[in-house]
């Protein structure tokens, strides 16, 4: 079965959440799912893999065998957690907290994006990253990518490389693709 589907067929809409005129995808059977997990933490550890026209022009492996191509994984809270544990643990490189802001303790950079209506603050620590190191980010929707941008500065104002940015869900609509142009998102469903 394609991955897009078995997530299709897994979430469930909720019309009206948390405001009217919103449908909210709700993502957590497939997490709850042992097989539909399994593969989507495969799907967002390779990003690209699970998408025809990638594959088509994948070529050679761009990394050595044993390499994931990621030296670190970074997930945004709450969701993202559960992500990217799994991903990193299944790598076998370390995994690293965006927060939302007040919760991390020690010395932090910070970056503010807005929502509908207002401004929301991310917060990372500033020894979680080092200059250089190559950084996957993971979330589980894509929307208008206001908060996966505000990772991205977060990871590339410690001097990380993101190497990928992969969701589980992109929806379209929002243009949130086009907002983190020119970094490329890899979305295991896109709707
Ligand atoms: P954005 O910043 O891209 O507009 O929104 C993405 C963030 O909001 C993600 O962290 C995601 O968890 C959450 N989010 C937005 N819309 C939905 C939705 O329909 N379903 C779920 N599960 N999360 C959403």
């Amino acid at each position: 079965e394609p991955l897009d589907e078995l997530i299709a067929g897994l979430t469930v809409d909720i019309p009206d959440h948390p405001e009217p005129g919103v449908v909210f995808r709700d993502l957590t059977p497939v997490f709850a799912d042992g097989r539909a997990f399994r593969r989507m933490i495969d799907g967002l550890a390779a990003p690209g893999a699970s998408d025809p026209r990638a594959a088509a022009l994948a070529g050679p492996a761009p990394h050595p065998p044993g390499d994931p191509g990621f030296d670190v994984v970074v997930g945004v809270e709450a969701r993202g957690f559960l992500l990217a544990a799994a991903v990193a643990l299944d790598a076998g490189v370390g995994v690293v907290l965006v927060r939302k802001a007040g919760k991390l303790p020690r010395e932090r950079v910070s970056a503010d994006y807005a929502l509908e209506y207002g401004t929301a603050t991310l917060e990372l620590h500033t020894d979680a990253i080092r200059p250089g190191q190559r950084v996957l980010i993971v979330d589980d929707v894509l929307a208008t990518g206001g908060t996966l941008g505000a990772a991205i500065a977060l990871v590339e104002q410690l001097g990380g490389v993101v190497a990928a940015v992969s969701v589980v869900v992109e929806l379209a609509a929002l243009a949130g693709r086009q907002r983190l142009a020119p970094h490329t998102v890899h979305a295991l469903w896109t709707t």
